[in-house]
């Protein structure tokens, strides 16, 4: 099978081009290295280039070269998102409907899509299931609603077949210790905590102690990245097999608040980790965790990393790993 991974350089999709290579798929990435790292590419042939770029894409994207397109290339800061919406309507929404076009031009009509539970906004009920109403409240979270409805209308009149997963939190890091979040500046609570257990920042912020949760801190549900992409193999096979369009959120369906990654890094790291309280963060819902039985049910997912010590442990593992 010959699949094309676009942001196969950034976190969850270098894990996928790994996951890929390995099961013996043909693979071909394409980054533009804007957040990616070109040494995260450690299987099959590496195309530099931007969605932007039309002539680009229809050059690589031709007819049966593909039998089907994960897409991994999005900004993906909440708040950024805010500050500068058009960045994030440009590349997530103009370039993704550029990808997609490319692809319908060449006759590829199997795509799976990192979407998020960012779509949902403010959680109305909790575990959220694939029902739960959308109406994102930041434009990080529409501009990802928007290709889920620019995705149902590719299918209802060009018959492209896609799979929307929604992540919750992506955290963890390959259990060989190859690849892990390298994002530049790092945003993200796992590995800001890390840094702060390896010393690299005096202390960890903690957005908020006020929430409704039971000791004031955001809860959240993390899910390894390994399972990330065992879900994304599933979704392709579906594809493959003929299943129709679909969407499914995926998490583990335990939600651990800020300060409870906080403790259990503690914990698996050994190392005192500093905390300071600071303000809320913008566009923040006080709990988001998954109920993700219809991806197990529909496409046997079975998530392997379910405890937070492991994805921690992992994440930790891949700190360590990285020049001090
Ligand atoms: N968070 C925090 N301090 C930080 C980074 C994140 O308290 O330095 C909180 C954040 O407000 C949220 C949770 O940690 O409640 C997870 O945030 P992250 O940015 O990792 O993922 P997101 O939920 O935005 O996808």
């Amino acid at each position: 099978m010959n699949v094309l991974v676009v942001g196969g350089a950034g976190f969850i999709g270098s894990h996928m081009v790994k996951q890929l290579g390995r099961s013996g798929c043909r693979v071909t990435t394409l980054d533009n290295l804007s957040n990616g790292h070109r040494d995260a590419v450690l299987y099959g042939d590496f195309v530099q280039g931007d969605l932007a770029d039309k002539d680009l894409l229809a050059q690589l994207i031709q007819p049966g070269r593909f039998d089907a397109v994960m897409h991994f290339a999005s900004f993906i800061q909440v708040g950024e998102s805010v500050q500068e919406p058009a960045k994030y309507y440009e590349n997530n929404v103009a370039n993704t409907l550029r990808l997609l076009e490319a692809m319908r031009l060449a006759g590829v009509n199997r795509f799976v899509f990192s979407s998020t539970a960012a779509t949902f906004g403010q959680p109305l009920y909790s575990p959220i299931d694939e029902k739960h109403p959308q109406q994102p409240i930041n434009p990080y979270g529409r501009s990802k609603w928007m290709v889920e409805q620019i995705l149902d209308d590719f299918d209802h009149a060009y018959g492209l077949k896609s799979v929307c997963l929604r992540y919750f939190n992506a955290a963890g890091a390959d259990p060989e210790v190859q690849l892990g979040e390298r994002h530049e500046p790092e945003t993200h609570l796992i590995p800001l905590v890390l840094q702060v257990a390896s010393g690299k920042k005096p202390h960890i912020s903690v957005f908020g102690r006020d929430y409704d949760t039971p000791d004031g801190t955001c809860v959240r549900d993390y899910v390894h990245v390994a399972d990330l992409c065992d879900a994304h193999r599933l979704a392709l096979e579906s594809l493959i097999h003929g299943a129709d369009s679909q969407q499914y959120n995926l998490g583990n369906g335990n939600g651990y608040s800020v300060q409870e990654v906080i403790e259990t890094a503690r914990r698996v790291t050994g190392q005192t980790i500093s905390t300071v309280d600071a303000p809320r963060r913008d566009g923040d819902p006080d709990r988001l965790v998954a109920d993700a039985t219809q991806a197990k049910k529909v496409l046997g997912w079975q998530p392997q990393w379910t405890s937070l010590d492991e994805i921690v442990a992992h994440a930790w593992a891949w700190e360590k790993s990285l020049p001090q």
